[in-house]
């Protein structure tokens, strides 16, 4: 069944590095993590939403970025994050993330919009990360 599988993050770690390195950040680490909340909780990080599937921190001493990325995303997980995107005007865009690879890239380039622009809100970070997905080519007619 399409998109019923849970998400292995693991797998995919060395893709998704590799997708990090095209962009200009100062990238600590991109880490797979078990329970994002219970992680920030234990280093004194404020995090209440248990679902949460991607967070981009600032380590203060090197100014680097850490981005994590839940280790297991459920397809009823996924469901409620494609929702949420649905819900803040990606409706057409949601359908190309049916794929674990795609949705994982969406996620990563989300969170490194975080990253480099400390300012946008969640509309502003899916609209770019949509658009990164698409490449750097435009169609431009053809014979
Ligand atoms: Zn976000």
């Amino acid at each position: 069944m399409k998109g019923a599988e849970t998400i292995r993050t693991e797998s995919y770690l060395a893709q998704l590095r590799a997708v990090a390195t095209r962009y200009d950040f100062p990238l600590e680490e991109i880490e797979a993590v078990q329970d994002i909340m219970q992680w920030c909780n234990e280093r004194g990080i404020e995090e209440n939403n248990s679902w949460r599937v991607g967070k981009c921190l600032r380590n203060r001493t090197n100014g680097k970025y850490r981005i994590l990325l839940a280790a297991e995303i459920t397809p009823e997980i996924k469901n409620s994050v494609l929702a949420a995107m649905e819900y803040r005007g990606f409706g057409n865009e949601v359908s190309s993330l049916e794929a674990s690879e795609k949705f994982l890239e969406h996620l990563l380039l989300h969170e490194i919009a975080h990253a480099k622009h400390e300012t946008w809100e969640e509309k502003d970070c899916d609209k770019w990360a949509f658009n990164e997905l698409k490449g750097p080519y435009k169609g431009h007619g053809s014979i």
